[in-house]
């Protein structure tokens, strides 16, 4: 089999070599390019199809070679993540018989492989493969993205979702310049809230500086505003968040919504602030249906109190006590006293009785809905 591979490419060096373009009629070169094409994509199908088993003669690791992927870029005069895509599709072959018979009829580009790689699962091959087909360059990238954003589970956007939030982050320092710096780090759901505030405060700042016929940059308002929010100087502004939703992940309380940048957040988050009443207006995902708009409020929506009644049984959830008697909403994260928010997450069931050692006696609710703590004061 090697003498005659051998064979094909010292036949097709000696037809570069002789080739003389000027010399041919344009026919005859569309013609001799379409079957340099078809000798490019059977080349690179073959090398696909040998990539996995060829890492296992360990030349990667004798040559000094980190990975097997930096062996294969190295060795096909490709970057990385191109080594990485060609290694992956030689492994994931055997499982994808239509990406398989694609490649041996030579109907796959270098590029179109490299694209579908990373998005191809025994369930779509069949579709990406007659995409490539059909698909411009542009059209098969996004189809992958898509295919790829459709197979993250919602249970990894959640884990992703939830280590954003843990390591969230502020700090600031002075730079050699003597300026004050800062940088942040938090969820996409609050990063809107504050973009919104900060959008909504600097409008005013503009507005004022536009009066006085001052002119800055728009990001120097946004400075200003920040300043106005933070030492609280600023307007109550009435901030707008928007996030897309589907109306059956809505309905079933599990999976992401996106904010209007793209980026994911639980759907749960999203129900929270719905209930809570907070600065959110949710749009469903079929685009006709505007769900809620509300505005941030000091009292309990009934609907938010229903939701968490519900949620803790109809009963008194201090451990020992479950009593069914004159419920009330309590916020056991953060105090309403200290502006707690009325949100989802802040609120439990308790009993007028330790309602009211949670509020004046210094007892404290913890854990949360399945796993409640009580803990006396010292
Ligand atoms: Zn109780």
């Amino acid at each position: 089999m090697l003498e005659q591979l051998r064979e094909v490419v010292s036949s097709a060096k000696a037809i570069v070599a002789a080739l003389d373009p000027a010399s041919l009629h344009a026919l005859d070169a569309v013609s001799l390019m379409d079957e340099f094409t078809a000798l490019e994509r059977i080349a690179v199908a073959g090398r696909t199809f040998l990539a996995a088993r060829a890492t296992d003669a360990n030349e990667w690791s004798r040559r000094g070679y980190r990975t097997p992927e930096d062996w294969l870029a190295n060795k096909t005069g490709t970057n990385w993540s191109q080594a990485k895509n060609c290694l992956d599709a030689s492994v994931k072959l055997t499982e994808l018989p239509a990406v398989d018979q694609a490649l041996r009829a030579g109907k796959l580009s270098p590029a179109q492989l490299n694209e579908i790689t990373p998005a191809l699962t025994a369930e779509n091959e069949q579709r990406l493969v007659k995409a490539a087909a059909s698909d411009s360059a542009r059209q098969l990238r996004q189809r992958c993205q898509h295919e790829r954003a459709a197979q993250r589970s919602g249970e990894e956007e959640l884990a992703r979702y939830q280590r954003i939030h843990k390591e969230r982050s502020f700090r600031s320092w002075i730079d050699p310049e003597g300026a004050w710096r800062c940088e942040a780090k938090t969820t996409a759901d609050v990063g809107a809230r504050i973009d919104a505030a900060i959008a909504a405060e600097a409008e005013k700042v503009f507005k004022a500086a536009h009066a006085e016929g001052r002119r800055d940059p728009a990001a120097a308002y946004r400075a200003d505003a920040l300043v106005n929010l933070i030492e609280g100087g600023g307007s109550t502004v009435d901030t707008v968040v928007v996030l897309r939703a589907d109306a059956t992940k809505i309905a079933g309380g599990e999976g992401m919504c996106q904010t209007a940048d793209g980026a994911d957040v639980p759907v749960e988050v999203v129900i929270g602030e719905i209930l809570a009443g907070a600065f959110v207006k949710v749009v469903l995902t079929d685009g006709t249906d505007i769900m809620k708009v509300s505005h941030p409020g000091r009292h309990i929506p009934e609907e938010l109190r229903t939701a968490v009644t519900e949620r803790d049984g109809y009963r008194c959830v201090r451990p020992g006590c479950g009593s069914i008697h004159r419920l009330e909403t309590h916020h056991y994260r953060i105090d309403y006293g200290k502006r707690g928010p009325t949100a989802y997450w802040n609120l439990a069931t308790l009993c007028r009785h330790d309602h009211r050692l949670a509020t004046n006696r210094g007892h404290r609710l913890d854990g949360g809905p399945g796993d409640w703590k009580w803990i006396e004061p010292p």
